[in-house]
């Protein structure tokens, strides 16, 4: 933060599918409101759904929005009535910004699905910037042995991840296979491997098969290729709705098909024969509760998940993304600010 109270900070430009789809620009560093908290970020992932808004694969919300929604830092300012932190803590700023705590998703512990629910980096400004706001009611304590960047990738990738394996319905010691291995993927397969599960990994970088055998899998094979053995559950990560009905026909019968992302291309005609009868099923994963989150950064203390990440300094938050868009990252791309 300079003397004036300026910042430089990465934003959506609005020109969408370009190297520069995020610009920097001088901002006022932004003032906690009430039941907010002002952080200094730290280190912030990059994910998948920073490019689908970026290149308006997501209808924009706020021209000039700065994404960012996988943020560490610590709290440096405290708005009004705020208990739940203190000055010095070390917060987590993740997706789900806000959820109207009323309606009947909210009010049966789905409020994941609150159709008045609000975003970091869609609706509010993000954390690809030195300073972030967020309301304290949707931050998350950080577990202290997790470093800045190791922690980052834990709270969209992971968190999403954790809900696509609940989603996917595997049953214990069961056969998982995981299409498209990016940062979500990665996360996601070792929590299922460290939970006596056997996992098949199916993606079209040659990178990431390694890293996928590196970290357990049983098998690591082409995003189209059939696995090995009849899948009991599935977690679709790639954006690719033309790898739905791959990934159904490799499931057992009463197998699960879950579809983690928040942006998919067409889905092909289905052969109901060959994709859904015997009794499989077919769903998507909708954002995340708290819960959820909680839940997670537990998991990743006692299973110790470990992110492979490639770090990228503030300056190059655009390659950052540049690098995602191009299938360049293994593992989970971070920024880290200065
Ligand atoms: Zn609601
Ligand atoms: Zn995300």
């Amino acid at each position: 933060m300079s003397l004036d109270g300026q910042m430089t900070a990465w934003a959506v430009s609005g020109r969408p599918g370009t190297a520069d789809r995020v610009v920097p620009v001088t901002r006022p560093v932004p003032e906690p409101g009430p039941g907010e908290v002002l952080v200094r970020v730290r280190a912030c992932g990059v994910c998948r759904t920073d490019l689908h808004l970026a290149d308006h694969e997501l209808a924009p919300k706020a021209a000039g929005v700065v994404p960012g929604h996988e943020g560490v830092g610590e709290v440096v300012a405290l708005g009004a009535s705020v208990t739940r932190f203190a000055v010095g803590d070390r917060v987590g700023v993740a997706w789900l910004r806000r959820t109207c705590g009323q309606c009947r998703w909210c009010r049966s512990g789905r409020e994941n699905l609150c159709l008045r629910s609000a975003y970091t980096g869609w609706d509010a400004d993000g954390c690809f910037a030195p300073y972030a706001v967020v309301p304290a009611a949707y931050a998350y304590r950080i577990p202290t042995d997790l470093p800045d960047t190791d922690a980052a990738p834990l709270l969209c990738a992971g968190i999403i991840g954790y809900r696509a394996l609940v989603a996917a319905d595997l049953p214990p010691g069961g056969r998982l296979g995981i299409y498209g291995f990016g940062a979500s993927a990665h996360l996601t397969a070792q929590i299922a491997i460290a939970q006596g599960a056997e996992v098949h990994v199916l993606t079209r970088g040659r990178d990431a098969r390694r890293l996928a055998l590196e970290l357990g899998a049983r098998s690591a094979g082409r995003a189209d290729d059939d696995p090995p053995v009849p899948l009991d559950s599935a977690i679709l990560f790639a954006p690719a709705g033309d790898l739905v009905p791959v990934a159904l026909a490799a499931l057992d019968q009463a197998g699960t098909l879950a579809v983690a992302g928040i942006h998919l291309s067409d889905i092909p005609p289905l052969d109901y024969q060959r994709h859904l009868f015997r009794e499989r099923r077919l769903r998507s994963v909708t954002a995340n509760t708290r819960a959820d989150g909680e839940t997670l950064l537990r998991l990743a203390q006692t299973l110790r998940l470990r992110p492979h990440v490639t770090p990228y300094p503030f300056a190059r938050t655009g390659d950052a993304l540049e690098d995602l868009a191009r299938g360049r990252v293994t593992g989970a791309a971070v920024v880290v600010v200065p």
